[in-house]
């Protein structure tokens, strides 16, 4: 960033972009005592830890603080299949032994990377209820910004969980803001493809999605720069396909002058970001090497267009960096800059050596080079081009979701699923045993298991 420029998350004094956004925030206090399974990578402790830094940073006084109300069953049959959410709402690790269960687990991809864990659906209303409140308040004009570090979880799919996600509580929110607004915009900056979100509006648009991802042997294998929609959705969904090593600089530029393009041609009413922390410097399941800063960068970015904005969650597996990150961003989201020395709070221990919001990123090679950059903005310019100037798309009351064509139905016991994670223990970043060692640029080899597959990078 050139010297002038603005930066950081505090607002500028001037201009458009200076006006006070009024955030609302959902929060559900008992999110963080959901457990995957000892080793699993997808800690909800993260979003826990997240808010007790927004608290001991005082954002909370910044904004309004809500409990998200728990999305019953028939607020998830919106977008999920009513067989796969009786079985969501029935499961739970005493039964899972049942045989009625077991050919249910295959078939709803429920097991390894999903796995049954006590309180599962509770999890995901929770989730999928701060992301449907989120937009209620957005629909109601309520707020500008609402946030929920809970949701999120874009992986999911109408009838099977995939990627750690059960519940796509995007598309349950994305279908709620489409009540009151004609076009939504979907970006998402996790390190893995946003495809449960993608496959949901595939064929409208009413929704443009655009995701920001690793692409080649990687988790879930889709979100190639030519899939670009079908039907009426042809050209509203945007695949930006990135290498190993993507740095704040070269990701910046891109980010910015496709989501200007788009910003200008689809006009969107209401836009949904998602930040997924995985793409941060140092993931244990990601391998950007985006700074915190560089991360909230796209949030910024957003917030200066002054349109009702949802900010979800995603991935993030090395959780004090996932804390760090969506402390900032809510830090962003209203306007204030965070001293970059951490406040003692309760798990302060896990952001030793330096206890420091901001880490440094590590010295991995860049493998986007400048000329790939440069290709694939052109391509993406280029398909953006196409659409007409802000579509005077026909109004829906109940917007349609996947009119795809009924895939036919897989032989169960023979499919295999894409997996996320191969199942290394992943336990070792916690309860601050990094405590003694150096965070953020040089050790994060060490954090990664041994023999690390390539489709974890
Ligand atoms: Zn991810």
């Amino acid at each position: 960033m050139g010297i002038g420029e603005e930066s950081g998350a505090s607002l500028p004094s001037s201009g458009a972009d200076a006006k006070k956004r009024r955030v609302t925030y959902f929060y559900e206090p008992t999110i963080g005592h959901y457990y995957y399974g000892q080793g699993h990578p997808m800690k909800p402790h993260r979003i826990q830890m997240a808010h007790n830094l927004i608290v001991h940073y005082s954002l909370h006084r910044h904004m309004e603080i809500n409990r998200p109300f728990l999305a019953a069953a028939n607020d998830i049959r919106r977008f999920h299949s009513p067989d796969y959410v009786d079985f969501l709402s029935s499961v739970s690790p005493e039964t899972i032994s049942e045989i009625a269960f077991s050919r249910q687990l295959k078939r709803f991809n429920v097991g390894e990377d999903c796995p049954v864990f006590d309180g599962l659906f509770n999890f995901c209303q929770a989730s999928a209820g701060g992301s449907i409140g989120a937009a209620v308040k957005l629909n109601r004009g309520d707020a500008d910004i609402a946030i929920n570090w809970a949701g999120g979880l874009h992986h999911a799919k109408k009838g099977e969980a995939s990627g750690f996600c059960y519940v796509n509580d995007i598309v349950l929110g994305i279908l709620e803001l489409l009540k009151v607004h004609r076009r939504v915009l979907y970006v998402d900056i996790d390190v893995h493809h946003g495809d449960g979100v993608e496959e949901a509006f595939y064929t409208t648009d009413r929704v443009m999605t655009v995701s920001f991802h690793k692409f080649g042997d990687f988790f879930p294998g889709t979100g190639h720069i030519r899939d670009i929609g079908v039907g009426p959705g042809k050209n509203y969904a945007l695949n930006v396909p990135l290498n190993d090593g993507l740095d704040d600089n070269s990701f910046r530029g891109l980010f910015r002058s496709v989501i200007q393009k788009v910003m200008e041609v689809y006009q969107p009413d209401a836009v949904v970001l998602q930040c997924g922390a995985d793409s941060l410097s140092g993931d244990r399941l990601g391998c950007f090497n985006l700074t915190v800063k560089g991360h909230a960068d796209c949030l910024r970015f957003l917030r200066s267009f002054n349109v009702p904005l949802m900010v979800l969650g995603g991935g993030g597996y090395t959780i004090r960096n996932v804390a760090r990150c969506w402390c900032y961003e809510t830090a962003v989201a209203v306007g204030v800059e965070p001293d970059n020395k951490l406040p003692y709070n309760e798990y302060y221990e896990y952001f030793g050596p330096d206890y420091t919001l901001h880490v440094d990123p590590s010295k991995m090679d860049n493998l986007n080079t400048p000329k790939d950059m440069e290709k694939i903005r052109s391509v993406l310019l280029e398909q953006i081009s196409r659409l007409p100037h802000a579509p005077s798309v026909s109004f829906y009351t109940t917007p349609p979701t996947i009119p795809v064509p009924e895939e036919v139905e897989e032989d169960m016991d023979r499919r295999t699923n894409p997996r996320i994670w191969r199942g290394e223990d992943c336990d070792s970043d916690h309860d601050g045993e990094k405590a003694d060692s150096k965070d953020g640029a040089d050790n994060m080899e060490e954090d990664k298991p041994e023999g690390h597959p390539p489709s974890c990078c």
